[in-house]
């Protein structure tokens, strides 16, 4: 699956000698959250020092162009660019310069009252120079009184929406950070300890990358303002109703990452183990499980493990095609899928497999995937979704096609198997993940059920 995309990640570090490089090695391992554009921001005794640009991380920032970002306080943000455009003043962190002193922000969400915000603090005046949601944030706390954590909670206040943030405000010679989560939680944020200092990142994994070690997750609607040597745990004053994105667990998150104070990996293995279970009750005979590379193999190496089925890699990803997937021109993406994924014919030919998936989407791929297994001798092929049918958009910070380009939201079971031309097709259902998984609260499962914990009001941010 790979229609969906996760739109941005986060890192910052507080108490840390060379914070933009520590960042800028968080980035990295923060990378398949966003592809298209990265930033870095430093504070050195209050001063900011900026760069973003277009690209991966390693072609925004080459051989000395962190030189200048001096300092041991640092935030960064890895994006994916959606309708708004990935032009410069897109790219994150937001930073703006106001008479309450400089502030910027990286947020991972997306916030669900944005342009109603954006047209009221317009007709009060406000100029914007993005069309980010998150920069509605900054005019908000440019307008509030107070303290600076006085300002970020009443901009807070105003919001509704999916916000992981780290923001960074200016106060005399001195730099504040702080780490939100939203009331729901919906994007997760971790924090880390990294010798004397802090490292805030959207997934753990990319703690492992710089040697930090990894304390928690935010909880939902907790602010976390670092002052010197440590930190104060504050909530906003916000309802409380938690709502992480399962989602994260199925596929955004790097396997070898914790989110949600579990381990992603475990958690797919186990989405597996429940497919082959409701197989094994059906009484299903094949001769091999594989997974669709790279995120469909935790979950088959699950459903081999409870199945006793042997794993087979089945197909060979290949790595270094880069972003051909988001070339515009169909004809473009269909070439990718097969430059992508090249099927082993020895493991297939002649054999019934049992194909584990993540998600379907649009169902192109998986079509393509399934012709490419036929082609190469399989005689029968079992599609197994490690996840319940996506059959709504999401609001909260993912980037997904329109309803009515999601196929499960237009077709049922059996027109599915046979558009992709599989032999049989089974998902799971809600309930099998939470009876499984026994999750600590109520998840954002809105892409399966349309159960949207926030109303999605604006749509778009562009007026
Ligand atoms: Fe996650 Fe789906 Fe909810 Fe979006 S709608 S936050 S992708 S579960």
């Amino acid at each position: 699956m790979k229609a969906l995309k996760e739109k941005c990640g986060i890192f910052g570090a507080w108490n840390v000698p060379e914070a933009a490089h520590i960042t800028y090695l968080g980035l990295f391992a923060l990378q398949h959250r966003g592809q298209e554009g990265a930033g870095i921001i430093a504070s050195d005794h209050g001063r900011f020092r900026g760069r973003r640009g277009e690209g991966l991380v390693s072609q925004v920032f080459k051989k000395g162009s962190l030189e200048d970002l001096k300092g041991e306080r640092a935030i960064g943000h890895v994006r994916y660019s959606t309708a708004g455009g990935n032009s410069l003043k897109n790219l994150q962190p937001v930073w703006v310069e106001s008479s309450n002193g400089d502030m910027a922000v990286a947020h991972n969400g997306t916030l669900t009252n944005a342009l109603s915000l954006r047209r009221e603090l317009e007709a009060e005046g406000s100029v914007f120079h993005s069309y980010l949601d998150t920069e509605v944030i900054l005019h908000l706390m440019a307008k509030a009184k107070g303290s600076p954590k006085e300002r970020l909670m009443k901009a807070l206040e105003r919001v509704e929406g999916a916000f992981s943030l780290l923001v960074f405000v200016r106060d005399g010679e001195k730099t504040r950070l702080f780490a939100v989560k939203d009331p729901h939680g919906f994007r997760p944020l971790a924090l880390g300890r990294w010798n004397q200092g802090f490292v805030l990142a959207s997934e753990s994994c990319a703690f492992d990358l710089i040697g930090a070690n990894f304390l928690r997750e935010l909880e939902p609607g907790e602010v976390l303002e670092f002052k010197d040597a440590g930190f104060e745990s504050d909530r906003l004053s916000l309802k409380v109703t938690p709502a992480p994105c399962i989602f994260e667990w199925i596929y955004f998150s790097r396997p070898d990452s914790f989110v949600f104070n579990q381990s992603v990996y475990e958690v797919r293995k186990s989405l597996g183990e429940i497919l082959a279970e409701k197989d094994q009750q059906q009484g299903l005979k094949a001769d091999l499980v594989m997974g669709v590379p790279d995120s469909g193999i935790p979950a088959a190496i699950g459903y081999s493990q409870k199945s006793g089925l042997p794993f087979e890699m089945g197909l060979i990803r290949n790595h270094y095609i880069g972003r051909t997937f988001i070339q515009p021109h169909q004809e473009i993406r269909d070439f990718s899928v097969k430059i992508k994924q090249n099927p082993l014919p020895n493991s297939l030919r002649g054999k019934s497999i049992v194909v584990v998936d993540d998600s379907i989407v649009r169902g192109t791929t998986s079509k393509k995937i399934m012709a490419l297994l036929r082609e190469a001798g399989a005689a029968q092929i079992h599609l197994r979704v490690s996840a319940p049918p996506t059959k709504a958009p999401c609001y909260y910070g993912i980037d997904t096609p329109t309803k009515n380009q999601l196929i499960a939201a237009n077709l049922n079971l059996s027109q599915i198997t046979d558009f992709v031309g599989a032999d049989s097709l089974a998902y799971l259902s809600v309930e099998d993940i939470y009876q499984k998984l026994k999750p600590s609260s109520k998840m954002c499962d809105a892409c399966f059920t349309e159960n949207y914990p926030v109303e999605p009001k604006d749509i778009s941010i562009r007026p």
